[in-house]
């Protein structure tokens, strides 16, 4: 399925362009951009695939609520690669439609 020039169906307005996203590190997949707010799409089959390899290099977590804000416990494997602690100040932003966590430099 090629939806290179349809219009981005995240926020209507741009419209897509091919280019290979890299879903997990050195692996990229046909995938198609917004050109207005860099929104990335796949095409079903794609999509399918892409899922199963998440689903192979990432544990899933159910958000829990802390307060008014919300919280996803890092897996422990994550925690012991990054040498992460309780209490450590860390960088939360977003890129493509997901939260990059980044430690603070040491
Ligand atoms: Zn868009």
């Amino acid at each position: 399925m090629n939806l290179e020039g349809k219009t981005c169906g995240v926020c209507n307005k741009g419209k897509l362009r091919a280019f290979q996203d890299e879903v997990v590190p050195g692996v990229y997949v046909d995938a198609f951009k917004c050109s207005e707010y860099g929104h990335v799409s796949y095409s079903k089959e794609v999509m399918k695939h892409v899922e199963n390899l998440y689903k192979q290099s990432s544990e899933e977590r159910h958000i829990v609520k802390v307060g008014s804000s919300i919280a996803v416990p890092i897996p422990a494997a994550i925690v012991r690669l990054l040498n992460l602690r309780a209490s450590e100040k860390v960088f939360i932003t977003t890129q493509d439609n997901k939260i990059i966590i980044k430690p603070s430099p040491a």
